[in-house]
């Protein structure tokens, strides 16, 4: 499926919840989300329908996020009518890895390729700020577990963030000499309502390179993201600017959120409710959340926050 811009979009990322068991500062507020009725929600039926809708236009990969994915009872399930989908071949999910302990080896088995895990900090006491009341420990285990699974890729996403975690860029890089894993360092967006966070704490991701200066560039591309390499690292570091440097022109994506709304793009209020409908429905609405995708967003700053209609959580990081 080709956009307006010639831009092919194969990738899509369904939000299979909005509920999380973290809280993270950026992403949600702290009393959680106004839970939506069950009955708004897309069912699983209707999650696969629309995989199906996106596979019949040749879209290939989904990411399965939230919300935390893993938090949804019927996730197993889930991942694995994804992954058995005609015409899908790559299923990838994103987690905060706090549940990964028991789920790496059901995920994997259930079709799972890679995963993403967030981790923004080492700091056991940082940890728990950030994700209001998250034990760190937990989500260290939850990546033991994955590094056992079998997986064929894991990474690792940091948020930078000024004054909370700028400091612990040496330490998170060098995660990638523990783990044959990359790890990914992503600019704090700033989102509609959140104004949790200074000025200061929208650090471009080129700090990342001048707090390592042995960190040299890597050969290897991966998608969005500009890639360096540690001298003895078993994976790559990764930096993903959103706002010193957007991507637009390469975006490939469209976003379904877990009540049923298309989204062309992150950063747009622009949405399509394809609840209700029929498969052929949605490979229409699908059509139209393509051609409606526009040829970038309006820039990010520290002081020009994104369009979105919705939190993070809410959309599907
Ligand atoms: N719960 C899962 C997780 O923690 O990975 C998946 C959903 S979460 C919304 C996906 C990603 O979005 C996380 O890596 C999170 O750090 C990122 N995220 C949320 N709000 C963000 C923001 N304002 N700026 C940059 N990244 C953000």
């Amino acid at each position: 499926m080709i956009d307006r811009y010639g831009r092919e979009l194969y990738y899509l990322r369904l939000s299979v919840t909005e509920r999380c068991n973290l809280r993270c500062r950026y992403c949600m507020p702290a009393e959680g989300i106004c839970k939506l009725r069950h009955d708004q929600m897309l069912t699983e039926d209707e999650m696969i329908r629309a995989v199906r809708a996106a596979a019949s236009l040749g879209m290939y990969k989904v990411r399965i996020t939230g919300g935390e994915p893993l938090v949804k009872p019927n996730i197993l399930s889930v991942c694995r009518r994804v992954a058995e989908t005609e015409g899908i071949t790559e299923t990838v999910l994103t987690t905060n890895a706090t549940r990964l302990a028991a789920l790496a080896r059901p995920l994997r088995e259930a079709g799972i390729r890679r995963v993403n895990i967030s981790l923004d900090t080492l700091n056991a006491e940082k940890y728990a700020f950030m994700t209001r009341g998250g034990v760190l420990a937990e989500a260290i285990n939850g990546i033991e577990a994955a590094m056992e699974a079998g997986f064929e890729k894991i990474k690792i996403n940091a948020v930078l963030i000024g004054g909370f975690n700028d400091d612990e860029i040496p330490a998170l890089a060098a995660l990638t000499r523990r783990w044959p894993a990359d790890m990914r360092f992503i600019e704090l967006m700033p989102m509609p309502g959140d104004t949790l966070f200074g000025e200061h704490a929208y650090i471009p991701v080129s700090r990342v390179p001048e707090t390592l200066p042995e960190a040299e560039p890597a050969a290897e591309q991966d998608g969005v993201a500009r890639m360096y390499r540690l001298p003895g690292g078993l994976g790559s570091i990764g930096l993903i600017s959103p706002l010193s440097n957007h991507f637009c022109s390469n975006c490939n994506r469209l976003r379904l959120t877990a009540d049923g709304h298309l989204k062309p793009c992150l950063h747009s209020r622009e949405e399509i409710s394809i609840k209700g409908m029929n498969e052929e429905q949605m490979a229409e609405a699908i059509r139209q959340a393509a051609l409606l995708k526009p040829r970038q967003h309006d820039p990010l700053s520290r002081s020009e926050r994104s369009h979105a209609a919705r939190p993070m959580n809410q959309i599907g990081g």
